[in-house]
């Protein structure tokens, strides 16, 4: 018998669940220091970057089978310690392949093979040779000056730009006959010193003194009021950690990340700020990255993905409203950024501070478990007084394109006073649906409707397009109702450019800003528009974009309009989606100089959850839900996984997840619901399906889904259907 023959066990982003066995390029038998490195692979007729996950040995009787890596992309790991671990982790969690993974967690150049991008200032030395020449060189020539420049160290290639002309044709001369050389300076993170902030409230103070005595990793739950005075927290808690010499991560929600926050970091701590958002060129995420792992960016804040940054001096992890629904990956690698951070700060060895004006009830739920330290702000920091909640009864009102007269009327007196009024709705486009008011036929999908279930199209252009939100596909309003004939077809609802429509004829004195992700689809554009309000009177229409970001100091009065949809959803995490819009949006009154009012325009003004969150606020409504919760057996008191699929072929889908449950293993510790059709059965032409497991404990959840799905990949169905698991989902 042959001796076994070692080989690189290469994780490649690929959608099957194994590590593929490689020999390593050139002559060099595989070893521990390869593990981590990129390397190309040849793949079926494919070249792939993969990266060595482990090393292996194969028989010598598959060898003709075995197939040698084409070269390497590193010459060192490049993923190494905690974040391969982490990265393995969360492969095992999600039960996805480690090679998507990784793919998922890398900047695209990376991910393509490309080199680590410097990001290192450069230099040039002298070398021993050079400091022995130097004296011999002629005086006053430009090698010369250039020798006497670099005599005691190495010097920065800008401040070489600053003090000589033409130093890169000496530098050349010097390079040529090797008496000097160009180096990449070693970047000293100067000791930030910090600007001062307001002093601290008692409750405040608390938090940050809990925070820095954290003597590795702890987990905390920053609970505070908008306005209460989080961010200076955060700002003190992350000027510590920089202080000791450590990196900080800050992660905040897509919308949060406006040029405003990361001023106000900057100013404070007086340290470059890596910013890392949807907004950056991949190069640029590549640039961050490597900074990051070089330890050159000592603060990184970034959206979701930023959770992927190296950080092999971290000191602390922040993330700011942590409740936010953008925190979880919704395709690909189904992730949530949040859990996954506490992942990190433990395996780091270091604290993690989750924030929230409305945590969500996992945190809550955690911290009352005793799993977080509970860290309350309960009141707001400085002189801004908590916003008064009214709730407006409009049953029986005459109500134009959604906005009844005392709403107009309050309207009109706080731009009077000066103040700004932002009114808010979660629907874009200029109303939900058409209706034929004869025969009551309502525009639908066609690629996302069913003969049982119709996906009614949005109202868009002033009543003149139709539009699908779930797919984007568009067509014109029709002349006729195609079902009846007639003409009477009226947009039934309200979304922000109907009501925009009515502000701007209400008010035709005074600016009106819609803000939804039709007007805002560049970065900076809702910084712009605000800019261009400024401190004037004016009315900002918007979806919940509008909930968070940039400071509103002279809005006085914040109008809900038509929430009455969200409190009859199917979703069991829509109350809890709702409370904490409801919350965030009001909180955006009366952050400064002006006491605010937010005013609920309801038809269901005796709704308990309404009632609650008014006399009660967040936290009556989060004590009774999770009741509920724990009632109903859904999480935090259940863990759930979901598989979806979808097809073309009706029919395929559901029987695909049939198979899937089959091949569960007997078991009588996870329920199971389905397989059914999803709550929308049919999108953008697919046929979608889905089957929902549901544990009380995680770990027989866990094993469950390692037996099931290794053997879902070798469904001969799994080929002809689009299919996902989904741990831990977020929208059922
Ligand atoms: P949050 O992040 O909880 O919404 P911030 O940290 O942004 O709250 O604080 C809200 C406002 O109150 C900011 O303008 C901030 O400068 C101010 N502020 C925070 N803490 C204090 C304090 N202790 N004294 C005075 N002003 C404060
Ligand atoms: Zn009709
Ligand atoms: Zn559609």
């Amino acid at each position: 018998m042959s001796p076994p023959v070692p080989t690189l066990r290469v994780a490649l982003p690929v959608p099957l669940p194994q590590l593929f066995d490689y020999l390593p390029p050139g002559a060099a038998p595989p070893g521990p220091a390869d593990v981590g490195r990129r390397l190309r692979v040849p793949f079926g007729n494919r070249e792939l970057v993969g990266v060595v996950a482990a090393l292996g040995e194969v028989d010598a009787a598959t060898l003709p089978a075995l197939r040698e890596a084409t070269d390497w992309c590193d010459e060192t790991p490049l993923l190494q310690g905690e974040l391969a671990q982490s990265l393995q982790w969360l492969a095992r969690y999600t039960h996805a392949p480690l090679g998507e993974v990784i793919a998922t967690a890398l900047p695209g150049p990376l991910r393509r093979g490309e080199p680590l991008p410097d990001t290192h200032a450069w230099g040039w030395v002298l070398t021993e040779a050079g400091h022995t020449a130097a004296p011999r060189l002629r005086a006053g020539t430009r090698p010369a000056r250039l020798a006497a420049l670099l005599s005691s160290g190495p010097v920065d290639e800008d401040r070489l730009d600053e003090t000589m002309d033409e130093w890169r044709t000496a530098a050349r001369a010097l390079a040529k006959r090797a008496h000097a050389e160009r180096v990449p300076l070693a970047v000293t993170p100067a000791p930030p010193e910090v600007a001062p902030g307001p002093m601290l409230n008692a409750s405040q103070q608390a938090a940050v003194e809990a925070i820095r005595a954290a003597d590795g990793f702890a987990s905390f739950l920053l609970d505070g009021v908008t306005g209460s005075g989080k961010t200076e927290v955060y700002l003190q808690a992350i000027a510590h950690c920089l202080a000791q010499g450590r990196q900080a991560l800050v992660l905040v929600p897509e919308i949060g990340l406006t040029p405003q926050t990361l001023a106000r970091f900057r100013a404070r701590l007086r340290v470059p700020v890596h910013a890392l958002h949807s907004g950056l060129s991949d190069n640029e995420r590549a640039r961050v990255w490597a900074a990051a792992q070089r330890g050159e960016a000592r603060l990184i804040v970034g959206t979701r993905s930023a959770v992927f940054t190296p950080l092999p001096q971290a000191g602390l992890i922040v993330v700011d409203e942590e409740h936010d629904g953008s925190y979880k990956q919704q395709d690909g690698i189904r992730y949530h950024a949040r859990d996954f951070a506490l992942v990190r700060a433990k395996a780091l060895g270091v604290p993690v501070v989750l924030g929230s004006a409305t945590p969500s009830l996992e945190s809550l739920h955690n911290a009352q478990a005793g799993r977080y330290t509970l860290l309350r702000l309960p009141h707001r920091a400085g002189e801004a007084k908590p916003p008064g909640v009214r709730i407006l009864d409009v049953r029986k009102r005459l109500i134009q394109d959604g906005l009844s007269p005392e709403v107009l009327t309050g309207i009109g007196q706080a731009l009077a006073a000066g103040g700004q009024v932002l009114v808010f709705k979660n629907r874009r486009g200029y109303a939900p649906a058409l209706l034929c008011h004869d025969c009551g036929w309502t525009a639908a999908c066609k690629r996302c409707s069913t003969p049982e279930h119709r996906t009614p199209m949005t109202v868009h252009g002033a009543g003149r397009r139709l539009q699908c939100h779930h797919c984007g596909a568009r067509q014109p309003v029709p002349l006729a109702c195609p079902d009846c004939g007639s003409l009477a077809l009226q947009p039934q609802g309200v979304g922000t450019e109907r009501l925009e429509a009515r502000l701007v004829e209400a008010f035709p004195d005074y600016p009106v800003l819609r803000i939804d992700r039709g007007t805002t689809q560049r970065r900076d554009a809702l910084e712009t528009q605000l800019a261009r309000l400024g401190e004037a009177p004016g009315i900002l229409v918007g979806t919940q974009i509008l909930a968070k970001g940039h400071d509103l100091p002279q809005l006085s009065l914040v109008i809900v309009v038509g929430i009455d949809e969200g409190l009859f959803s199917a979703d069991f995490r829509a109350s809890e989606k709702l409370a904490q819009q409801l919350i965030q949006v009001a909180g955006r009154a009366g952050r400064a100089h002006r006491a605010g009012e937010v005013w609920l325009q309801t038809h269901h003004p005796d709704n308990a959850l309404l009632q609650t969150l008014v006399n009660g606020g967040y936290h009556a409504f989060a004590h009774a839900e999770l009741q509920q919760r724990e009632a109903a057996g859904f999480p935090p008191f259940a863990h759930l996984a979901l598989w979806r699929a979808e097809a073309k072929d009706p029919q395929v889908a559901q029987q695909f997840l049939d198979e899937v449950r089959r091949l569960e293993p007997a078991h009588d510790t996870v329920d199971r619901f389905g397989p059914m059709p999803a709550p929308m059965p049919r999108r953008a032409g697919f046929q979608r399906s889905q089957l929902l497991l549901s544990a009380a404990q995680r770990a027989p959840l866990h094993h469950l889904l390692d037996a099931m799905v290794p053997a879902i990949h070798a469904l001969p169905l799994a080929r002809r259907v689009r299919w996902s698991l989904d741990v831990d989902p977020m929208d059922l």
